[in-house]
């Protein structure tokens, strides 16, 4: 039988209501009467068969709770008792005491499994409200959802996810009681505005889901938002809730795939800095953006991250000159991701300085380890704009350089354009210490930003990288090869190097060579390794 089959028939049977508790009266009479009847025809109460009375009780205190359990008890007790003869063939009538002391028994009986059914249907009901109520708001909870939606499927119209964003704000400012009293608050000022059908759940402490029975949604936005509108006073504080809300058409389909649908809404909602937005199929990649960097953060400190390192060569010699590392992430179940799928995203939070960190230590370590065994070379990390604001930052590296024991100039850290121009001011000063400490410093896909390189000049720094999209097509592209040679020629007389990606073929690499460019990094001379690889590249590249 199916789980919501067995589920209704044992609700019908404990919690029997409305016209079922009427099918339940005809069933107990019917079975009185059947048991009567077969007393009697086979010949009396001499004869066993006046237990199966039992059987109406137990239904009727089931049912009807104790007055029903004793009240079928007396009426079984008279019927099997005065009304029934000891033997129908003889006639012969039961003593008093006979039938007497039955009828006692039957009406304790019905007292007894009456009182128990209660008990029992009071526990079932406590333990109903514990798993479908949340315990510290008494709002109905997810475990309802399906059984909400098998019955009233056809009623909804939209589904609406609630966020209160500040929530934790809330809890550390006040406290965990004001947090609770105040999510309370909201609940039941959202349900009085809503047709009484809506059905509220709280799916997670700081997120409500809707149901609406209405197609007026502009109107019960409406509502909703302005009920918002005034602060919560909580034991007279008055309260900032910042809420987004997120809206999908329901389609019948999956309501718990729909509610991820209207949760996504929401958080664009939040990020796009709105009260409320409609559901549009991009968003679910947002969400799928946040699980993502969700598993990103336990990657940090599992075994997924990687770190790749590629050769820098100079086009003159062909010689390595240096390494830049590169992230690489094994997802355990969707393999690796691409760098530009994860860490634009990383950028966005805290994360990138623990994930900047994480390269810098092990590109040190390798450095240290390739020293060893005689291989003296130099390598670059990529530094995002939340690195540069992390207060310590240069303090750290320095830290790390020093436990490594190794040349502050043979770290070099690569910042875009983008990351320069951001904050300018406050990054040139930065930039001022880390070049007084020797660490080299570059700019990286050069050519991609708006700066103009006069301005960079003005920077602590002595390395270009000219993005790969320029180099790449530069052969196919007459235009493209003029601005690869006339950047070229700016940055040597600005007195920098320049250091060109993408190189992909031996033909680019002679062209380059031409326009005096002083070092190449691509898949002509190498693509990105881990550690192992590198060894083996060293061994064949660095030493003749
Ligand atoms: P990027 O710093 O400009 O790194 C160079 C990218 O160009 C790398 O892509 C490299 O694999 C690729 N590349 C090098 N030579 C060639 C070539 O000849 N042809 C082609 N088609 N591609 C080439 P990757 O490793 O996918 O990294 C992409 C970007 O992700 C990097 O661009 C950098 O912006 C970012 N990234 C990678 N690792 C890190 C990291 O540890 N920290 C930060 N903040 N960003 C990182
Ligand atoms: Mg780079
Ligand atoms: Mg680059």
């Amino acid at each position: 039988m199916k789980v919501e089959c067995r589920e209704k028939l044992i609700n019908h049977i404990m919690f029997p209501k409305g016209i079922v508790k009427v099918y339940h009266l005809i069933f107990i009479i019917l079975a009185i009467v059947i048991i009567y009847l077969f007393v009697f025809f086979t010949g009396g109460t001499k004869y066993v068969y006046s237990h199966t009375m039992y059987i109406p009780i137990i239904l009727a205190s089931i049912s009807f709770g104790v007055t029903g359990g004793i009240t079928v008890g007396l009426i079984a007790g008279i019927l099997l008792g005065p009304l029934m003869p000891l033997d129908t063939i003889t006639g012969e009538h039961q003593a008093f005491m006979n039938w007497f002391y039955r009828l006692i028994i039957f009406i304790v009986i019905g007292l007894i499994s009456g009182l128990s059914f209660n008990a029992f249907r009071k526990s079932m009901q406590k333990i109903i409200k514990l798993v479908s109520f949340n315990q510290e708001t008494d709002i109905p909870n997810v475990s309802l959802l399906n059984r909400y939606f098998l019955a009233n499927k056809t009623d909804i119209k939209y589904l609406l996810t609630v966020v209160i964003n500040n929530n934790e704000n809330i809890i550390d400012l006040f406290s965990r009681k004001h947090y609770i009293i105040l999510l309370t608050n909201l609940y039941q000022r959202i349900k009085a505005v809503l047709p009484k059908e809506t059905q509220i759940f709280q799916a997670e402490s700081n997120k409500l889901w809707i149901c609406l029975a209405s197609i007026n949604i502009d109107y019960f936005i409406e509502k909703i938002t302005s009920s918002l509108n005034d602060n919560f006073l909580i034991d007279n504080i008055p309260i900032y809730v910042e809420i987004s809300i997120g809206i999908v058409k329901f389609e019948k389909h999956d309501l718990i795939e729909e509610f991820k649908n209207s949760d996504a809404a929401s958080t664009y909602a939040h990020k796009l800095n709105l009260q409320y937005l409609y559901y549009n199929p991009k968003y679910t990649v947002v969400s799928k953006n946040i699980e993502l960097l969700g598993q990103f953060r336990d990657a940090l400190y599992t075994e997924q991250l990687e770190v790749y390192y590629q050769p820098k060569v100079d086009l003159l010699t062909n010689k390595p000159i240096g390494l830049e590392a590169l992230l690489r992430w094994t997802h355990p179940e969707k393999g690796p991701i691409a760098p530009l799928d994860i860490i634009p995203l990383v950028e966005e939070t805290h994360l990138i300085n623990p994930l900047t960190d994480l390269v810098l230590k092990r590109s040190l370590q390798t450095l240290v380890k390739l020293q060893n065994v005689g291989i003296y070379t130099t390598v670059s990390v990529n530094v995002s704009a939340k690195n540069l604001h992390q207060p310590q930052f240069f303090e750290s590296i320095i830290d790390l350089i020093k436990k490594h024991d190794v040349n502050p100039s043979s770290l070099e850290l690569e910042l875009t354009e983008s990351v320069l121009m951001e904050n300018i001011n406050a990054n040139s000063l930065i930039l001022d210490e880390l070049k007084r400490s020797q660490i080299r410093l570059s700019i990286d896909d050069y050519g991609t930003g708006y700066s103009s390189l006069s301005y960079l000049n003005q920077l602590p720094i002595k390395i270009v990288k000219i993005d790969k999209y320029f180099i790449m097509n530069m052969l196919n592209d007459d235009g493209l090869k003029n601005i690869v040679k006339s950047t070229i020629d700016l940055i040597h007389k600005l007195g920098m190097k320049v250091v060109a990606e993408g190189v992909e073929s031996k033909l680019i690499a002679e062209s380059l060579v031409k326009m005096n460019c002083d070092m190449g990094q691509g898949y002509y001379f190498a693509k990105p390794m881990n550690k192992k690889a590198l060894f083996n590249w060293f061994l064949n590249n660095n030493l003749d």
